[in-house]
């Protein structure tokens, strides 16, 4: 039997759940608000993409929170990393693995070209592809699905695929729709948290805006203490604002999440060495050069316009020759590279982040085919449902596995 099936939301999981449930013989209509399918994936990666990350699923499962980690292993499994990327290697586009694991369309093909490829994909199947179609509400009989709501119309179908994203970048489409209609039919909704944000301090400096700091560690602290409960090694930005970067975007779901805000944000600008060797580093150089300078024992820390000030929080004149700095003051320099304080955050804004954590609970969604366990008829995935990994591709695997798995399973059902 032939299948109605409408998809919400031409994005990342919309897209595969699309060309899934039409290969399963349904007939399948895609409604986007937009003009133009993936305009989340557009600007993903800063344009090039990143398209998912390499390794065992086990391991990539493995990066998410628990209850989501264990809610994506069965549609990780029937939907890998390296299914995903046939796709796009059959249609001829090469991609490559940073050494963090995370992968990328080989340049010059970049995220344009992913939206293009993919908008093929959808539309080869037989989809049905509706631009600017706005859906307003979902309409539901005895607890069961019979289509939605689009331009004033009623659209009916025996099985609808909601993939309206999350709300951070309300530009790109994602206005938090699903939301409203799944909570007004009976969802429960986990609260919107920022996550894959960045920072907002409370004495930003704009003058380092622009500035990178490279292999960071990132460390949050809060509480009577400052008791570290978070921490990411990458690069730092400094924006006008603040921080951001993908050290700043790691720590940013817990910062987001603690109630009693205030967080504090610290640098390692010397990661790979304990506090200890690091002074006994120093104190070499010293040793064996003692005209040397304080600033010129920092440098290699921090970029040129960053100096001063790092030789500021230590307490240290950057003139200071090595042979006459006092032990204190070395001791005072290596805890400023080890833990230069940057501020305390004011706040992590939600439609900034790459995604939103929160969304429809995970324990009302059926995770080997994403059917809804509240209404008949009602498949979820994507952000719209209560997940958020880390950077470095994950999110948008998630989509895929999610929407591959929903759109098989709308059209068997
Ligand atoms: C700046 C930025 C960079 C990112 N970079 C990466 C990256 O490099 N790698 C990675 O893994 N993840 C990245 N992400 C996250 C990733 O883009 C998302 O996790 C992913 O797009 C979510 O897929 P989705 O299909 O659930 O939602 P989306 O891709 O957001 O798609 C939702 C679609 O639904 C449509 N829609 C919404 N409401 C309606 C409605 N009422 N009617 C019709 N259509 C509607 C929207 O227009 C949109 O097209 C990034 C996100 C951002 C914001």
């Amino acid at each position: 039997m032939t299948h109605e099936i409408i998809v919400i939301g031409g994005g990342a999981a919309g897209m595969l759940a699309a060309r899934r449930a039409a290969e399963g013989g349904a007939r399948v209509t895609l409604l986007e608000k937009n003009d133009r399918l993936g305009m989340k994936i557009l600007i993903s990666g800063g344009g090039k993409c990143n398209l998912t990350h390499a390794g065992p699923m086990e391991d990539v499962r493995a990066k998410f929170r628990a209850n989501e980690a264990r809610f994506l292993k069965p549609s990780f499994y029937r939907f890998t990393n390296d299914d995903f990327l046939k796709i796009l290697h059959d249609r001829g586009m090469a991609t490559y693995v940073r050494p963090d694991g995370r992968i990328f369309p080989v340049e010059p093909a970049n995220a344009k070209d992913v939206v293009a490829h993919l908008t093929d994909y959808v539309t080869e199947a037989g989809v049905s592809v509706k631009y600017g179609a706005a859906v307003t509400g979902l309409a539901m009989d005895s607890g069961r699905i019979t289509g939605v709501e689009a331009g004033g119309k009623m659209l009916k179908a025996e099985r609808v695929i909601v993939c309206t994203g999350g709300s951070s970048y309300p530009a790109t489409g994602t206005t938090g729709d699903g939301w409203k209609w799944l909570a007004g039919l009976g969802h429960t909704l986990v609260p919107l948290r920022a996550a894959l944000a960045p920072l907002y301090l409370n004495d930003a400096e704009p003058d380092w805006s622009g500035v990178a700091l490279r292999e960071t560690t990132l460390r949050a602290r809060s509480g009577p203490g400052g008791k570290e409960f978070m921490r990411w090694t990458g690069d730092l930005l400094f924006t006008h604002k603040g921080l951001s970067g993908p050290t700043a975007l790691g720590v940013s779901r817990e910062i987001a999440e603690r109630a009693d805000g205030g967080s504090a944000v610290e640098a390692d600008l010397s990661p790979t060495q304990t506090w200890e060797e690091l002074q006994t580093d120093l104190r070499r150089q010293m040793t064996e050069n003692p005209r040397k300078t304080a600033a010129s024992l920092a440098a290699p820390f921090v970029p040129a316009r960053l100096l001063e000030p790092l030789l500021a929080s230590a307490g240290v004149s950057g003139e200071t020759r090595g042979a006459y700095l006092p032990a204190k003051s070395l001791n005072k320099l290596v805890t400023a590279i080890k833990g230069w304080p940057l501020g305390t955050v004011r706040h992590v804004p939600l439609e900034r982040g790459e995604v939103v954590a929160g969304g429809v609970s995970l324990d009302e969604v059926e995770p080997q085919t994403m059917r809804s366990k509240v209404i008949a008829g009602l498949y979820l995935c994507g952000e719209v449902l209560d997940i958020a990994g880390p950077v470095g591709g994950y999110n948008l695997q998630a989509a895929w596995s999610t929407g591959f798995v929903a759109g098989e399973a709308a059209a068997q059902a």
